[in-house]
């Protein structure tokens, strides 16, 4: 994260992410991710990896292990920080109960998460990774995308849809990386032409999250993007695909 000396290690991704033996009676936390890590950094980070429990552990879709994860360590995580960390989480809380096809019920809480702070969370992870995987610092921007969550309009949703094309095409040869893959698995792509790297993570078995780490000052310059961000309509093609965005309804 900086060039401050390190003086510890921290896990990417934090290790509350992965049950302890005592929850779900299984080993999930062989081989964990370590990155030198320096006093400040270090001292910063144990509240986000407790919003970052609680924002992943039982959210719907998530395989056994998340919902288990999320009926027993982040359940006790929200028991100890009360209302003001699920409000931190997820913003303003809508509770419903759902009727499952068995009879049963399943009570389900909606919100926005504060996606800010996912970022940060995710902008360490990434580094982290990156750090692991080159032995030296990330000097790059991180951009993320949840793809686990509702996307905000069509063109979000466009937009994700191009992303998972890609991302099928640009990693189908990649090894999942990640000693405990039901938990965290990854996958890096190369480079693409401007130097931008795609990371698919994807936490307990379905909840996927896009990193793309961008060479310091790419940021703009991104003509497609720029033309989408001003409401221009805009077609992007791929392998015999079109996802066409800013459309107006006929
Ligand atoms: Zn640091």
């Amino acid at each position: 994260m900086c060039d401050a000396p390190a003086v510890s290690r921290e896990h990417a991704p934090p290790a509350c992410l992965f049950p302890e033996q005592k929850d779900l009676r299984v080993d999930l936390r062989r081989n964990l991710l370590t990155v030198p890590s320096c006093e400040r950094h270090n001292a910063t980070k144990c509240s986000d990896d407790q919003f970052l429990l609680v924002s992943l552990a039982g959210v719907l879709g998530g395989n056994a292990v998340g919902l288990g994860q999320g009926l027993t360590k982040a359940r006790r995580t929200f028991a100890r920080g009360g209302p003001a960390l699920i409000h931190a989480a997820l913003g303003s809380v809508r509770r419903e109960r759902h009727a499952l096809p068995d009879g049963r019920k399943l009570d389900v809480a909606w919100g926005t998460p504060d996606f800010a702070r996912l970022d940060r969370c995710f902008d360490r992870i990434a580094r982290a990774l990156y750090f692991h995987e080159h032995g030296s610092r990330c000097e790059g921007i991180t951009h993320c995308v949840y793809m686990h969550t509702l996307p905000g309009d069509c063109n979000d949703a466009t937009f994700r849809d191009f992303l998972r094309h890609k991302a099928a095409l640009e990693l189908a040869a990649k090894p999942y990386r990640g000693a405990n893959p039901s938990v965290f698995t990854y996958r890096a792509a190369d480079p693409d032409a401007a130097g931008r790297r795609l990371y698919a993570l994807t936490f307990y078995g379905h909840l996927d999250v896009f990193v793309v780490i961008a060479p310091a000052g790419l940021e703009r310059g991104n003509l497609a993007a720029d033309l989408i961000d001003r409401g221009i309509p805009t077609t992007i093609s791929s392998g015999g695909r079109a996802w066409r965005f800013n459309q107006t309804a006929d």
